[in-house]
């Protein structure tokens, strides 16, 4: 593999600007070498995905003819923090901040009447033909799209919801589907309960803004797509598909229209998912697809399933979401973190400015009240850094004791997708790591050295050399 850096585009280097195109996004990775390109022809089985990994959060990759595929692949877009706030246009630290306001301030869509993904139409469609879609994981049941914002309609509102579903290639023109109870179920239910399908669209190669905003968590008739909007500073253009009247980005790299079909169910997984294990096979929905679209020589996204790409696009807008939702009854909350080893879903650490005794265990209680996902709660004071899994290791170890701080919840709501649950039955767990207000100053005071954090050290340390002769040295001070 090599690790060529495409040629910078000064188009996508106005500092601050939100990115809103796939391709813009490339050159910035490209730009700041954050881009590798493979050598042409890794295969779709399982390379693209180890190549993929291994650079995962330190580059993107681009895959030329994947097994000889025309259509290019792309992985790992925006696997770092730091390259979310990139996107976004905001300094590092402020990700949650601007993804809280977008969510609050959305801006609607605007429709246009021709677009970039309907340059090139498939009617007759044999999707692996017409994509490259890998194997990830060493025991998926085969090939998976991973990328795909799943877009819908509300039966009865008409209103659209996005999100991604993870969707195994199942027959030429088949994928099935795994839908968690969430929004993208409920349309379903309420279409297959009066006998029809649920026309849906599948949108592939998309900006990473829009992804991101794909994973908000908000109430049944808010759009996603309008968090997207807010996120660009300006409505995302969509065009209303071919085969339906789903309204999908309109500078999509692909877009696959088709319908979860009623009274139909196939067996679907085992596919590896963000908790590192296997999501289990089983019989779920069904969706046939009509038609495709694309660009002109398209770019195929995939991510690879349990990688920091799908991990943080997860935690982003739930950390958003559960700050929001602290702050609502615990105003001295300050910021919110999913660990990564909590894979980004379980385990959430809670800074907060302690201001009542006993408040760090409400909001212990209002965390994992939060999402049923939320399996440990940490709460520390606000000299602990809760991006640094050692600073808040230290926290419990120095400032919590279990017969005293430790709140435990038995057979409570958690994820499925957790092997040590009970189907979902999970018990949750509360560590109060935070400082007794009435402790005397000294105790739990943080040593420091006065002056450590100022020293310049290259001014302080004479040592041009990487081997230095120490002896010469203390010589010549004499
Ligand atoms: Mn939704």
């Amino acid at each position: 593999m090599t690790d060529t850096v495409l040629a910078q585009s000064p188009a996508s280097e106005a500092a601050g600007r939100p990115i809103t195109r796939l391709r813009d996004w490339l050159d910035h990775l490209a730009g700041h070498g954050r881009l590798a390109v493979a050598r042409p022809g890794a295969a779709l089985d399982f390379e693209v995905a180890a190549i993929a990994k291994r650079l995962d959060g330190t580059k993107a990759t681009l895959f030329p003819s994947p097994s000889r595929h025309p259509v290019p692949v792309v992985s790992g877009l925006i696997s770092d923090r730091g390259w979310m706030a990139d996107a976004m246009g905001v300094p590092a630290g402020k990700v949650i901040e601007r993804f809280q306001s977008a969510a609050l301030s959305p801006i609607p869509w605007r429709q246009v009447k021709s677009a970039p993904a309907q340059e090139i139409v498939h009617r007759n469609v044999e999707l692996k033909r017409l994509m490259p879609i890998p194997t990830h994981n060493e025991f998926d049941s085969g090939p998976y799209i991973t990328a795909g914002l799943l877009i819908s309609r509300n039966p009865k509102t008409g209103i659209q919801n996005v999100t991604i579903h993870r969707l195994q290639l199942i027959e030429p023109n088949r994928l099935g589907v795994l839908l968690l109870p969430r929004h993208t179920l409920a349309f379903f239910q309420m279409a297959e309960a009066a006998g029809h399908d649920l026309d849906i669209a599948i949108a592939v190669g998309i900006d990473p803004l829009t992804l991101l905003s794909s994973q908000a968590i908000l109430s049944l008739d808010a759009d996603e797509l309008e968090v997207a909007g807010a996120l660009h500073g300006a409505p995302l253009e969509v065009v209303k598909c071919l085969t339906n009247n789903v309204c999908v980005p309109a500078h999509s790299e692909f877009v696959l229209e088709g319908r979860i079909l009623a009274k139909e169910r196939e067996l679907e997984g085992p596919f590896g998912e963000f908790p590192q294990y296997y999501g289990e096979r089983a019989k779920r929905h069904v969706i046939e697809i009509d038609c495709v679209t694309h660009r002109r020589n398209p770019i195929f996204h995939t991510i690879v399933g349990g990688g920091l790409e799908h991990l943080l696009l997860g935690a982003i807008p739930r950390e958003a979401t559960l700050l929001a939702h602290l702050q609502r009854s615990f105003p001295h909350v300050i910021d919110v973190h999913l660990a990564r080893g909590g894979v980004c879903r379980y385990h959430l650490y809670v800074q907060m400015k302690k201001r009542s005794e006993g408040e760090a265990k409400n909001v212990i209680l209002g965390a994992l009240g939060g999402h049923y996902d939320i399996k440990q709660v940490v709460v520390v004071d606000e000299d602990v850094d809760i991006h640094n899994p050692t600073e808040v290791e230290w926290a419990v170890a120095t400032r919590f004791q279990a017969d005293r701080d430790l709140i435990v919840v038995s057979n409570a709501q958690g994820s499925k997708l957790d092997p040590s649950s009970r189907d979902g039955i999970s018990a949750k767990m509360g560590l109060d790591a935070t400082v007794p207000l009435d402790a005397s100053e000294f105790k739990f005071t943080r040593i420091q050295v006065p002056g450590e954090r100022d020293v310049d050290l290259r001014t302080s340390i004479d040592n041009d050399t990487a081997v230095v002769n120490w002896r010469d040295r203390l010589a010549d001070a004499e």
